[in-house]
């Protein structure tokens, strides 16, 4: 069965700017899941802000494999219901790739526990992307580099906890350097950050992004039935430990009780 994608977009800079509107008159979110629907094995859908429950309700991330994110100006106006909805998926098994200015996103912070914070110019500078893990699965088919001309610089120090793996670094002609392509482990979920795609640049058209995205979406399916209940603490009776025990000591807890969360 394909790999059941959702591209979700903000869809606020492309009914607004003109330049953003010009460059992706369907928006980001349709140029990405055009790209990823060029690939046997993979089928794209999108959902954006503006729908109800920002097109992900529950039913529809029980269905979805992975979710790629895209927003920039208004993460602010992402319900935190579906914020804890999205997280809930990814530790339950979901693939998540978040893009570009999705490292603000609230499920970007929210599954990272740090700041994801960056230093950033918006110059129109070459950016030069480097392969740091030569047959990551991310980086199939791609060149040792590849570069897009025009894109916003992101630069060290990046606010995020230290990657399962980097991927890929980028080099701006300003001078910065910046993990551009990170992968995480979070619940049973596959994470993957990629920095390029500033909004009035043609990123998602180039031929070496729309690659890796593709690569990343099959890196980050996990195939596995999803976990019922994630966040799941069990209470282990005594008499069903897998040594038999006896009990002793003072306690606080009574048999079978949930717990405290
Ligand atoms: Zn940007």
């Amino acid at each position: 069965m394909a790999i059941r994608t959702v591209v979700w977009g903000e869809n606020v800079h492309e009914q607004t700017n003109k330049i953003v509107a010009g460059i992706y008159p369907n928006g980001m979110h349709s140029c990405i899941a055009d790209a990823l629907n060029s690939v046997p094995g993979i089928s794209a859908t999108t959902a954006t802000l503006q729908e109800d429950e920002h097109g992900l309700t529950a039913a529809r991330l029980a269905e979805t494999d992975v979710l790629i994110w895209w927003g920039h100006c208004a993460h602010g106006e992402v319900s935190d219901e579906v914020v804890e909805r999205v997280a809930e998926a990814v530790w339950s098994g979901m693939g998540l790739i978040v893009l570009h200015s999705g490292h603000f996103s609230k499920i970007f912070k929210r599954l990272m526990g740090t700041p994801c914070n960056l230093t950033w110019r918006e110059a129109g500078e070459r950016e030069r992307l480097w392969l740091t893990s030569r047959n990551h699965p991310i980086a199939a088919g791609l060149p040792d580099s590849f570069e897009l001309e025009n894109e916003e610089m992101y630069g060290e120090p990046f606010g995020i906890p230290e990657p399962l793996e980097t991927v890929f670094i980028s080099w701006f002609q300003g001078g910065e350097v910046f993990r551009s392509g990170v992968t995480y482990k979070r619940g049973a979920g596959n994470v993957f950050y990629f920095r390029p795609g500033h909004e009035t640049y043609p990123t998602y058209h180039d031929a070496n992004v729309q690659k890796v995205i593709q690569n990343a979406v099959k890196w980050a399916h996990n195939p596995a039935a999803r976990i019922a209940n994630p966040t799941d603490a069990p209470n282990v009776p005594v008499d069903v430990a897998p040594e038999k025990i006896v009990e002793r000591g003072p306690k606080l807890h009574h048999a079978g009780e949930d717990g405290y969360k």
